[in-house]
Formats: C-alpha cells, sequence, structure tokens
C-alpha cells in the first residue's frame, strides 16, 4: 500500500462524521490522503480530520463513507496512516491498521447495519488517549502515602497514563486476541437496569461464564452485551494479588535469615513491581472505561432505535465525544480539581465496581440532554463540567479501587503451600518454598 501525499482538502464538507464534529462545534478540515493501493486493488482514499485524528475510508464506488478508531492520519505530515506513538514498526502496523480497517468495514456491510453500528465494540475507544491518560495519572498522583514509595514518583505517574491506554493500543493483534477481548470495554446496559432484558447490574451473576449463560437465555451473550463489570473486577483481584506478592517480596528481602533466600526475594520484587505497573495500567483503562456514560448503556452511540419520548439525538457522537470533545476542551488539571475525596465503600470489589456503573449509566440522559440542548458547543461551560466531571468520577474511582487492593492485600495469603502475608511481614516465616516452589 502507498499513499500519495496531500491530494485533496475540504473544509467543513466532510460525511457523516464531519456533521456530528460540527454540531459539536469542533472545527476541522478534511485531508485527505489517495490510497494506491488498497487491499481491493482499487484506488480508494483515506481521509482524517484535523482535530482528533478521526479517519474516513472514502471508496471510490459507491459504497458509503465509513469512520473507524482503528486507523489514524497524521495532520501534520497529511499522509502517516498510523501514530507515530502506537508501535514501533510503522511501515508493519500500516499494513496490520489498514485490514483490520477493511475487515471491519465489510463486517459492517456484511450484516446490513451500516455507518449506524460504528460504535460496536470492535471500534469503540472510551475515552481516547487523552481521556485514559489523565485518568491514569491522576489516580496514582493522588494515591495516599501509605502505599508502596514506587508509586509517589514522576516516572510511576507518567507509567500509568501510558499504561492506562494499553487495552486500547494492543487491539489489532489478531482475529482471536480481539474477538475476545473488544468486549471488555462495555457493558451495554438498558434502561431497566437489565442487560438485553437479563442480567440486572445490580444482581451480576458471579462468574463470567453463569454471567453468559444467563445472556443466553435471552438470546445474546458477553461478546454482544459487553463484560466491562468483570473486566473490573478481575482487574483489581489481579492488583491485590500483585500487591500480595510485592509485601512478601519486599519484606523478605529484608528479613528472611538466608542471603540467598533474600537476592531470590530482592529480584522476585523487581519482577513484582514491573508487573504491577502494567496490572494496574489495565485495571486503569476498564475503570476510565466505566466513567463514559455510553459505555455502560445501549445508546452507546446515539440514542438508536428504542423509545425516545425526548427527542434524542442518533448522531453518531461517541467517538467525537470522547475523543476530539476532550483534547480541545478539557485539561488535566482541571479534572484534578473535579476529583472526589476517597469513598469507603465498606464493601467488595463487587459491590462497588456495580455502584459506580449504576451511577455512569444515571449520567446517559443528562448527556444526551445536554448535546441536545447545545452544551457541547465551543466554550459552552455546561459541556466542558459534564467531561470534566465524568474523567475525575473515573480518576476517583481508580484512586479508591487501588487504595482498597493495597488495603486488601494485607490480609490475603500468596505462593504454594499458601503462607500469609501477615506472618511473613511479622517475620514469623521465610516463605521462600512457597514463593521459588517445591516442586
Ligand atoms: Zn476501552
Amino acid at each position: 500500500m502507498t499513499i500519495s501525499a496531500n491530494d485533496d482538502r475540504k473544509s467543513g464538507a466532510g460525511p457523516e462524521l464531519g456533521r456530528t464534529l460540527e454540531k459539536l462545534y469542533i472545527s476541522y478540515s478534511w485531508i485527505c490522503g489517495r490510497i494506491l493501493e488498497g487491499e481491493a486493488g482499487r484506488a480508494e482514499r483515506l481521509c482524517s480530520v484535523s482535530v482528533g485524528n478521526f479517519p474516513v475510508i472514502a471508496p471510490s464506488d459507491d459504497r458509503p463513507p465509513a469512520q473507524s478508531n482503528a486507523i489514524k492520519t497524521c495532520p501534520t505530515t497529511g499522509h502517516g496512516l498510523v501514530p507515530p506513538d502506537r508501535y514501533d514498526r510503522p511501515n508493519r502496523s500500516q499494513s496490520l491498521y489498514w485490514r483490520q480497517y477493511i475487515r471491519n468495514f465489510r463486517d459492517l456491510l456484511a450484516v446490513g447495519i451500516g455507518l449506524c453500528a460504528c460504535g460496536v465494540a470492535g471500534q469503540a475507544l472510551a475515552w481516547g488517549a487523552t481521556g485514559h491518560r489523565f485518568i491514569g495519572r491522576l489516580a496514582v498522583e493522588t494515591l495516599p502515602m501509605d502505599l508502596p514509595q514506587f508509586l509517589h514518583t514522576p516516572a510511576a505517574v507518567e507509567a500509568e497514563g501510558e499504561l492506562a491506554r494499553e487495552p486500547d493500543r494492543w487491539k489489532g493483534s489478531g482475529k482471536i486476541h480481539d474477538a475476545d477481548r473488544d468486549a471488555a470495554h462495555f457493558l451495554d446496559l438498558g434502561d431497566d437496569g437489565k442487560v438485553f432484558g437479563g442480567p440486572s447490574l445490580g444482581d451480576l451473576p458471579t462468574t463470567r461464564a453463569d454471567y453468559d449463560a444467563a445472556l443466553r437465555a435471552v438470546g445474546a451473550d458477553s461478546w454482544k452485551a459487553g463484560y466491562l463489570p468483570y473486566a473490573i473486577i478481575d482487574g483489581w483481584q489481579q492488583l491485590t494479588r500483585d500487591f500480595a506478592y510485592w509485601r512478601v517480596d519486599t519484606a523478605a528481602a529484608k528479613g528472611v535469615a538466608d542471603p540467598a533466600h533474600r537476592a531470590w526475594f530482592a529480584q522476585d520484587g523487581v519482577r513484582r513491581q514491573a508487573l504491577l505497573l502494567r496490572d494496574l495500567g489495565t485495571l486503569a483503562h476498564y475503570v476510565g472505561d466505566g466513567s463514559q456514560p455510553m459505555h455502560v448503556s445501549i445508546h452507546f452511540n446515539g440514542w438508536g432505535d428504542f423509545p425516545n419520548p425526548d427527542g434524542f439525538t442518533k448522531d453518531r457522537i461517541h467517538a467525537p465525544f470522547e475523543g476530539a470533545f476532550v483534547r480541545s476542551y478539557v485539561t488535566q488539571v482541571s479534572v484534578r480539581a473535579a476529583m472526589t475525596p476517597y469513598r469507603e465503600c465498606q464493601c467488595g470489589i463487587d459491590a462497588r465496581m456495580r455502584e459506580y456503573l449504576a451511577a455512569t449509566n444515571q449520567m446517559v440522559r443528562p448527556l444526551y440532554q445536554l448535546y441536545k440542548d447545545g452544551a457541547f458547543g465551543k466554550g459552552d461551560a455546561r459541556g466542558q463540567a459534564f467531561v470534566v466531571a465524568r474523567l475525575a468520577a473515573g480518576a476517583s474511582e481508580l484512586r479508591d479501587e487501588i487504595i482498597d487492593a493495597w488495603r486488601a492485600s494485607a490480609t490475603s495469603d500468596v505462593g504454594w503451600p499458601a503462607v500469609k502475608v501477615a506472618d511473613v511481614l511479622a517475620g514469623k516465616l521465610d516463605p521462600f518454598d512457597s514463593l521459588y516452589g517445591e516442586d
């Protein structure tokens, strides 16, 4: 595939996405490159808008233009396909993302749901890079001092900002990888508090397998309906485990008698710290998704074909809302100022997660009402305040879940045979056999 330099520029005359951006009062201009060798062998054009880098393919035949988050162009150079921070090998990524885009585009045509379904799981990023980065950074930056010192560094704050984006950046790895994970980012929650009329958010089955079975009973499954609640709990349980191992490694590296054991624990602590940072980033992503109202609703990209007495928009507002609007009008400082104090849940992660996602779902109607009122216009404080509050809710919840994971790790077990973290911290035993492995 080759792409020519800018061969076409249009202002304000794009297809459907452009009209949506216009309604959000986000200025843009189309920058188009001619693709000389698309997968179909036809000359086609790939276009982007200068704000948010939303790519649009404009086929040379009579197929309609379509949007994809999977590929981006670089408005400054005009004809780059992939953003420079996505992979180290842009040439490989170019073809990878191009093939993914074509596949998604064909899927949309094949099932006849057209452009309105662009917000389905595989495409939705929620938030864009900017929103996820803010949430990851701010949660770590505002952790209390009783958490480990390695989290209280500028490097850790920066790392979590970037690692919070990882579940979006790993998209495109391959069909099996993506098909299983894409539905982790959302939950198609109905206005009745139920998922596809089946399981309700307030009483979700304990495991994802049970959840999937409950959905199949109503003709859906967890890949269609999304499984964000389980992704959040999975991430929290992993982080708690990481903290528990880190506590044991750190204590045993100083406290056990055998110098060889101490050396091994010190090394294991380094490994655990790296794992923990990565796992924290994964949790950060899904908690972040959980603060975006359209990721916790059947109205995920416009109100859709549901009862609509208030006349809410059916425009595809998902991507411009979470990406371009945030990047254009929201600052990290304003999000930090809107964060709330630690919320003591006095409940398990299951209940905490349910309360959090239910609160986000309550913001769906206000979001659509604000859109209807024109509150996402440039300079309109109402739209900005809403988005700032949503991002702050995500950052606050993430910080609180990290704190809870740290605390829960103190009373857990690790290794096999299992040893109590508290016993190791109290110097009661050398847990080497349990952690290094007896077999
Ligand atoms: Zn996501």
